[in-house]
């Protein structure tokens, strides 16, 4: 199959979440399936051009509305070929999403950009598969107005929602920009009568297929405590809505293989793990004290990620157990004061490290014994899974993702592999803390426990190929 992707992420040069990593490892892995894949994305002026070869190869004009954006495409790489859009005057911003009052037009360029390479380069895609709201539009202007080039005739859009929470909600002012005025009658009426356009629910209305990143997230979003406002539609697509789980890149996120730790180990020799632990806390400047548990933190601070459950809970769990906490993160000031504050009240137990570190990420999955995730909501996740693989056992929220992925421990039976708590609430955190520092303290459960979680596969292998149904599901009920 023909497969084209748009998305605003990709790592290593592009990323803020998971979304990155599922870029850089889903199209790789339909390639080496054998689909020719294409990729287009932005080229920001914060993508690090050294990290390729990025060729030139065509000049193209974008217009929206009364707007005009020369755009220059570059090429990198083959396996597959990625398509960056360089547009100076859209993407020179110093980071990737902005509150500017062309926000639309950013990513509304990145999508006709991608169209009209598809046109140049003669491609005729089976599958459209857009991400997120910055490529919703696409489903619908490839049914409208580029409905009649052959190459998009038998093309069929599938959207995935990362994250229903971003929606691109906009003055309905910018209609003109989306150069489908002539079909304004396919907005929906209402939210254009209350003056607003969002772009995620028109993807939901008009994309072949939608799909969300986790079983559990998939049925989530189509209630009303998780939909976001659009919860009506996705239910009203119930019948197209499927939730895939991210894989995981086990070649960037194996400990036997890890380039940024300095002690490797696998799940029959853990020897690795406890010296990585004592590099890890001595590199923060905090004590290493055999016996004593370390939690890692690695995350957006953002409200999504819950982190307002440790408000004044943590204070207290780490006075009365002593353990050590690991955070690695930015994001909302208040967040940010909340773990600072944490550091000063505990300067030998708490380090906060303030900032985006891949290589630090690295190190926490390794060295720490346990990993926090009390998101309020979380669509897949990808700490959890990595930290399964590390041996670092999860204390999550049983939510999207993380409820699919972390089976709570029964120790009796022996089976599970993390801590879940149910309510989102200081009591729900709390237990699940407790649960864990209770099984840390008897060494043969531990083992256990972090073996069933190692032994876990959450490879791309596995979830491509969901993937590659859902495409066939969509192009078998094309008009031939
Ligand atoms: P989200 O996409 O909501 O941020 P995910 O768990 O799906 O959450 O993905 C997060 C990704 O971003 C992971 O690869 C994680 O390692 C990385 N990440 C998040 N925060 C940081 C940080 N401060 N430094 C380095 N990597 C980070």
């Amino acid at each position: 199959m023909n497969v084209l992707f748009v998305a605003s992420e990709l790592a290593p040069f592009a990323k803020t979440g998971g979304l990155a990593d599922v870029m850089a490892a889903l199209p790789a892995y339909l390639h080496r399936a054998g689909h020719d894949t294409r990729v287009v994305l932005p080229l920001y002026d914060t993508v690090d051009t050294k990290k390729a070869t990025f060729e030139a190869i065509m000049d193209l004009e974008v217009p929206l509305g009364t707007h005009r954006y020369a755009c220059k495409i570059f090429r990198v790489g083959n396996a597959p070929p990625v398509y960056f859009v360089h547009c100076p005057a859209l993407y020179a911003r110093g980071r990737l999403y902005t509150s500017d009052a062309d926000e639309h037009r950013r990513f509304l360029a990145l999508s006709y950009a991608a169209l009209l390479i598809c046109q140049k380069l003669d491609f005729a895609p089976d599958i459209l598969h857009a991400h997120d709201w910055q490529a919703s539009l696409l489903p619908m202007i490839i049914k409208t107005l580029f409905a009649k080039d052959p190459r998009f005739a038998k093309t069929r859009s599938l959207l995935t929602i990362h994250n229903l929470m971003y929606q691109g909600s906009f003055p309905v002012e910018i209609g003109p920009d989306t150069n489908l005025a002539s079909v304004a009658h396919l907005f929906h009426q209402d939210l254009m009568k209350a003056g607003r356009v969002n772009f995620l629910l028109q993807g939901i209305l008009y994309a072949d297929g939608v799909s969300t990143v986790s079983p559990t997230y998939a049925r989530e979003i189509q209630t009303e405590t998780f939909g976001g406002g659009l919860d009506g539609y996705l239910r009203a697509r119930s019948a197209t809505v499927v939730g895939i789980l991210n894989g995981v890149d086990y070649d960037e996120w194996s400990p036997e293989r890890d380039r940024f730790i300095p002690h490797k180990y696998s799940a029959s020799d853990l020897a690795g793990k406890e010296r990585d632990k004592e590099h890890l806390l001595t590199s923060l400047g905090l004590p290493y004290i055999k016996g004593v548990p370390v939690l890692g933190v690695v995350s957006r601070l953002v409200g999504q990620k819950g982190f307002k459950l440790f408000d004044p809970a943590m204070f207290d769990l780490l006075r009365k157990h002593g353990f050590q906490l690991v955070v690695l993160g930015s994001g909302e000031p208040v967040l940010e004061a909340l773990f600072g504050n944490l550091q000063r009240a505990f300067p030998r137990q708490v380090c906060f490290y303030q900032g985006f570190k891949n290589d630090l990420a690295h190190l926490i999955e390794a060295g720490a014994d346990m990993f926090l995730m009390p998101s309020a909501y979380e669509p897949c996740g990808l700490n959890q899974l990595y930290s399964l693989r590390y041996g670092t056992v999860p204390i999550v929220h049983r939510t999207g993702g993380l409820a699919d992925t972390v089976k709570q421990w029964q120790p009796r039976a022996g089976a599970g592999n993390g801590f879940a708590f149910e309510h989102h609430d200081e009591g729900g955190l709390r237990w699940a803390i407790e649960a864990a520092l209770g099984a840390y303290r008897d060494p043969k459960q531990w083992q256990r426990l972090i073996q069933n979680g190692m032994a876990e596969d959450f490879s791309w292998d596995a979830q491509g190929k969901l993937y590659e149904l859902v495409y066939a599901r969509l192009t078998s009920s094309r008009r031939h």
